[in-house]
């Protein structure tokens, strides 16, 4: 190693203004790498460890009392932190003591909830971490794109975002935007066999290619020179602006709602104990400590954390079942799809393609031929990496007796023109003998249009037009098997063709592959939840219309409707469009532009629509949509990047799947929040109540700090993790416009409330008028609450089903949280010390009636309402 290291770490100091006056051969020697190979596995650890991880900024890792300082800041918890300083000049040491335990754990599970959400937010943000093919100690390997390093050979190609400076060492048509670091918005060819000047400007470096610049076209290799903050981009990125994302609207509308609770909050906490002090006769004192723990209690300061926690813990539980939420709004949004616009390879069909036709019969070994060439298969030991169309097309080769790496040696690769769904073809150049060699696959239409002959034996023939006719009814009967039909032309010329278009015109036509892709077992099934929940979907594929029409009735789609191709759509106005929309299920040969046109179409509609896409023109659809979804196993960066979910399967089962996931989430954040409201609404109330009747207030500003305690864990923690409803995937989308907070919902937060109210009110009362006295009347008030409100959670697991139907048990943590409260109880009443220090006295058995059978009658109506309107509901 000590050898190496001298040129390492000069790689370190020096800056890009030089990389591009070395040659290839210089620019490895002096990185102390063999282009051929790349790193060992050794070199690449040590080189890790002296230059880094690849990132423009070093993660900052937070102490755990910078997250408690920031925690106490809050203010909340300085509202908390002076109520106990009151309770230090006016109370006895025991209540000082009692509060600030109370505080130390409220600021805990504070602190553990908003790391949860970070926490899982982290881990998602980690699961959409890009990856880079390198080829490292002779093999391609693929890697996060954080782990390579100075020296590494990463392999290129289109649609990807480079990550670090590199010397090109090979290219083959390459071409890359730099319009994100030098605001030119041409692609700009890049060659790996020049020497420049020193003085080259950096948008004319021809042979370097820079970090976070994408690749439009072509392929390549190339010699990683700069990483992280050595790179030009680290140069002039504005690091600061890596910020939080922004807030789902979701998120915003709860803080707004937050933002106006809060006056309603003050309001009561100053009446309630300003009511308190003038006709219940309490101490001005112990009415402050009331008024700050009431604050505390009902502002719903936890509201806009409740919706963060219950969205990050969703997306990544969304990430464990395949589909990686990259923006938050995409969980929330998940809920109110209406429309589905799938493509075909890969989502409904498994992807792993076999060659099963071949066209004409006297052309199989040429048509394998092309097929070779035109390929842009990694192949390693006999496995192959890539395109599976591609792989399938090579393994037919191979099986033809074709070895494919003495193939590509014999007819060395010169140029390519990469494929783009808008062509729907591709080309390669190869040398010839000192000629050149142009082999073209691509879709049998667009490339009989340029070919002007044909091959049959051994010669070639003018394409006739009925030729032409008889080839496209040859690939019609493959496609109409559901077969993916590719055709194969060439041509040979003496000049190296200049342009994609000279190099894509008057070919020779060869023949055509009819590719099988079978279905996808599971998408029948999912094709139904679909419909079940009210769900359209619609294939949209750049294939043919004979293929997508075969595959659209193999899975069980609805395939009575016409079906509509790109040129159709084309013909049609926007106007036109909007009203196809509603009735087409099969659009075929469709390019990206049109899939956009379709998704606005549908959206101007009023439909809510999940798009999925994945090759490099996809992006604008992708962000259009309403929820964009990438395929993770084939789908480029740029369609990732622009993608608001990953699908890491590629499988349409998968985004049902989230669907459900979306609708979950969305039904349990209700829960929650009604739950939460509704406890703050009952508390309000049982405080207002009395005082308004000249009694003192039920609960001691302990008491208070601790209801609010359990009833933010119960919130936060407990109805997350509920289970999906019997009917969620039978009931239509969520309105996405309707508001969070619609009538429904408030009539249910206060019809839910009102029962823990009268339920703590009557015990209170009674007690208190039976002449038990402050302390006695307290507890009884406070026990009824906690009770009370554990019966409430267990109800408001479900606006519509029983507990009973839903299982009392189904909930785990709901039962946990239940657990603790009933120790926390046995706790108090069990242990003298403890309820002097809480303002407890014991309680009677008659006492204990009294609460029970009060609790219990108010969480039962809330059954009651439930059973009526069921009996409503099945009436209509
Ligand atoms: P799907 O919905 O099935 O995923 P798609 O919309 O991704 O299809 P494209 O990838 O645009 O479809 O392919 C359109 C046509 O281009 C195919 O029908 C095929 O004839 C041709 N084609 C696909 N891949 C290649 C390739 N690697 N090389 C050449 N031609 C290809």
């Amino acid at each position: 190693m000590s050898h190496t290291s001298a040129s390492e770490s000069s790689y370190l100091k020096k800056n890009s203004h030089y990389w591009h006056t070395l040659s290839v051969n210089n620019v490895s020697r002096e990185l102390n790498v063999e282009a051929r190979t790349g790193l060992s596995e050794a070199e690449v650890r040590e080189r890790l460890r002296q230059c880094g991880l690849n990132r423009l900024q070093q993660a900052k890792q937070e102490s755990i009392w910078e997250i408690i300082l920031e925690e106490i800041r809050e203010p909340m918890i300085l509202l908390l932190l002076a109520t106990g300083g009151l309770y230090a000049i006016w109370g006895e040491p025991i209540d000082t003591l009692t509060i600030f335990v109370v505080i130390f754990i409220v600021v805990g599970v504070e602190i553990f909830n908003e790391r949860r959400a970070e926490k899982a937010l982290a881990a998602l943000s980690q699961l959409a971490e890009p990856t880079v093919f390198v080829r490292r100690a002779g093999q391609p390997r693929s890697v996060p794109v954080e782990e390579i390093v100075p020296g590494d050979v990463i392999l290129l190609e289109s649609g990807q975002r480079i990550p670090a400076d590199a010397r090109l060492i090979e290219s083959y048509g390459l071409e890359v935007d730099e319009s994100s670091l030098t605001g030119e918005s041409l692609p700009i060819p890049k060659v790996a066999d020049l020497v420049l000047p020193e003085e080259t400007p950096l948008a004319e470096r021809q042979t370097l290619i820079f970090a976070g610049t994408l690749i439009t076209r072509g392929r390549g290799a190339a010699i990683v020179v700069e990483i992280g903050r050595g790179t030009e981009l680290g140069r002039v990125a504005d690091l600061a602006s890596a910020g939080k994302p922004p807030r789902t609207p979701l998120q915003r509308t709860m803080r707004e709602l937050t933002r106006w609770m809060v006056w309603l909050a003050l309001g009561f906490s100053t009446l309630v104990p300003l009511l308190g002090w003038l006709r219940g006769g309490q101490s001005p004192q112990q009415m402050l400590l009331t008024g700050f723990s009431l604050a505390f209690a009902t502002i719903p300061e936890e509201l806009p954390l409740l919706i963060t926690i219950v969205l990050a813990l969703g997306a990544y539980r969304l990430s464990q079942r395949q589909a990686i939420v990259k923006r938050l709004r995409a969980a929330e949004t998940l809920s109110a799809v209406t429309v589905i616009a799938t493509d075909k390879t890969g989502t409904l069909t498994k992807n792993r393609m076999q060659v099963n036709r071949l066209y004409p019969p006297d052309q199989t070994s040429r048509v394998l031929e092309i097929a070779a060439l035109c390929n842009d298969v990694i192949a390693h030991h006999g496995q192959f990496t890539g395109d599976p169309l591609e792989i399938a097309l090579v393994q037919a080769a191979e099986t033809n007796q074709l070895n494919l790496n003495a193939f590509r040696q014999a007819y060395p690769l010169r140029g390519e023109f990469t494929f783009d769904n808008t062509r729907k073809r591709m080309s390669t150049i190869h040398d010839h003998n000192g000629n050149f060699w142009i082999a073209v696959k691509g879709a049998p239409e667009p490339l009989l249009a340029i070919s002007t002959q044909y091959q049959s034996g051994n010669s070639q023939h003018f394409l006739t037009d009925t030729q032409r006719q008889s080839i496209l009814a040859a690939a019609s009967e493959m496609a109409g098997e559901g077969l993916r039909v590719i055709a194969f032309a060439e041509k040979m010329t003496s000049d190296e063709p200049r342009s994609q278009d000279e190099a894509e015109s008057d070919l020779t036509f060869i023949g055509l592959a009819g590719l099988a892709d079978p279905p996808r077992p599971e998408v029948k099934a999912a094709i139904v939840a679909c419909r079940a929940a009210g769900i359209r979907l619609v294939m949209i594929t750049g294939d043919h219309a004979l293929t997508a029409q075969a595959i659209a009735s193999q899975v069980g789609l609805n395939t009575n409707t016409r079906l509509l191709t790109g040129s159709d759509l084309d013909a049609l106005s926007n106007t036109d469009l909007q009203a196809a929309v509603n009735q087409i299920t099969v659009y075929a040969r469709t390019t990206p532009e049109q899939k956009l046109r379709i998704v606005q179409a549908l959206q101007q509609q009023g439909e809510i629509v999940a798009v999925t896409g994945d090759g490099i023109n996809d992006a604008p659809a992708l962000t259009t949509a309403d929820i964009g979804i990438a395929m993770g196993e084939t789908g480029s960066e740029v369609a990732r990047e622009a993608a608001d979910i990953v699908l890491a399967d590629d499988n349409f089962a998968t985004i049902v799947h989230a669907v459900k996931e979306g609708r979950l989430l969305f039904a349990n954040l209700q829960k929650a929040i009604r739950y939460y409201l509704a406890c703050k609404v009952a508390l309000i109330s049982a405080t207002l109540l009395p005082v308004l009747l000249s009694v003192p207030v039920p609960f001691s500003p302990v008491q208070i700090i601790l209801m609010e305690l359990f009833m933010d864990l119960a919130a936060s923690v407990t109805f997350v993790t509920e289970r999906a409803e019997s009917d969620l995937m039978q009931r239509p989308p969520r309105l996405a416009n309707a508001p969070f907070m619609n009538h429904r919902m408030v009539l249910s937060i206060f019809t839910s409330a009102v029962g823990l109210f009268a339920a703590v009110s009557v015990t209170y009362l009674i007690t208190w008028y039976g002449g038990a006295g402050l302390a006695k009347s307290q507890t009884v008030a406070f026990m009824t609450w906690l009770l009370g409100h554990v019966l409430l959670a267990m109800n408001l697991r479900s606006e519509r089903e029983s507990v009973f139907k839903l299982g009392l048990f189904s909930n785990r943590f709901i039962l946990i949280w239940a657990a603790a409260i009933v120790a926390f109880v046995l706790f108090i009443m069990l242990i003298p010390e403890v309820q002097q220090a809480l303002k407890i006295t014991s309680l009677s058995s008659k006492d204990w009636t009294l609460i029970i059978s009060a609790a219990l009658l108010g969480s039962f109506w809330i059954e009651v309402r439930k059973q009526l309107n069921l009996i409503r509901r099945s009436r209509r």
